[in-house]
């Protein structure tokens, strides 16, 4: 999966103003600059640099520069840590350079990784150029944190936002799956417990692979410098933290279901329901539980949320709630 596969909407954006000739001078890409916001400000380069008609191919001579930020058009700027600010003396130079006749006769680009490592001395310095720009100049700012960028260069660039590695297509793919188990509860019996608790572990698993997948290409090449072992690492750490979010989000489902099945037993109305949709397939529950089950059920919900952190097996913690779930 690519860049431009994941970030569909926004790179087709970009390839639309290219085909129209109606690309801005400056925009705000927000997403990480060592990541996803690098990725497409290095795919936008190429768009603009590539030498082959079906662009960018990612192949000839400039999108190989493009990509090794070597494109003698191309000015980087980048901070080495994210507590050291872009001195005025920096955007100055970059700023020369991309108002200078291009080496190649076409577009010249500056881009600014961390842009909000800026400090107020540089982003006025860049302010000049973004209300003045020089035809066929480009420029890109990629941060992650837009909101420490000042509202003066935010309102003078076009802003590309990047979703977070796994967020929108891990939330896309749970919540139909979950519905479906959710539907069938309370279990009749320990053997209706177990399938229950095994489609919960094949939707944890489903979800860890998108996670896995997703989180590969935000680290990308970027980081091909480390050793395999410590990729590896990183990998993991990362996929274990966005995976323990989207289980907190299914949980907070689970709980908002059953908190509806507290309500229908208490006799609330309906419009107070978060699941109001499902309002037939509740009140069928409902009918199995008195409302001491249903605060239990709650319980055992919130339960399952305290296992996962404490690294017991999921399959197991799954079975156990699931088989406290079964109707009496
Ligand atoms: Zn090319």
């Amino acid at each position: 999966m690519d860049v431009q596969d994941l970030h569909a909407e926004a790179w087709a954006g970009i390839q639309k103003g290219y085909e129209l000739g109606r690309l801005g001078h400056a925009y705000v890409i927000v997403g990480s600059p060592r990541g996803s916001g690098l990725y497409f400000a290095e795919e936008f380069l190429k768009l603009l640099f590539c030498e082959s008609s079906d662009r960018p191919c990612g192949v000839c001579s400039s999108c190989r520069r493009v990509g090794g930020h070597k494109h003698a058009d191309t000015l980087w700027i980048e901070p080495q840590s994210k507590a050291r600010q872009i001195k005025a003396d920096e955007i100055r130079e970059l700023v020369r350079r991309i108002t200078q006749t291009s080496f190649e006769g076409g577009w010249k680009a500056g881009i600014v990784l961390a842009a909000e490592c800026l400090n107020t001395q540089s982003a006025n310095v860049l302010l000049k150029t973004l209300e003045e720009p020089p035809p066929k100049t480009l420029l890109l700012l990629v941060t992650d944190a837009p909101q420490a960028l000042l509202p003066t260069i935010i309102s003078r660039c076009q802003k590309i936002v990047l979703s977070s590695a796994g967020t929108e297509k891990a939330d896309a793919v749970w919540r139909q799956p979950l519905l479906d188990i959710l539907r069938d509860l309370p279990p009749a019996n320990g053997l209706s417990a177990a399938r229950l608790a095994s489609q919960m572990k094949g939707l944890s698993d489903f979800i860890k692979a998108g996670i896995a997948e997703m989180v590969e290409a935000d680290i990308g090449q970027n980081e091909a410098a480390l050793d395999e072992s410590k990729l590896k690492e990183i990998l993991a750490a990362r996929t274990l933290a966005r995976l323990k979010e989207v289980l907190a989000e299914i949980l907070q489902a689970m709980l908002d279901w059953h908190r509806d099945i507290l309500l229908l037993t208490s006799g609330v109305g309906e419009e107070h329901l978060i699941y109001g949709e499902e309002r037939k397939n509740l009140a069928e529950q409902a009918k199995l539980h008195t409302q001491g089950s249903a605060l239990k059920a709650m319980e055992i919900v919130e339960g399952i949320g305290t296992r996962l952190n404490r690294n017991i097996p999921e399959l197991q913690i799954f079975d156990e709630a699931f088989r406290k779930l079964v109707r009496r």
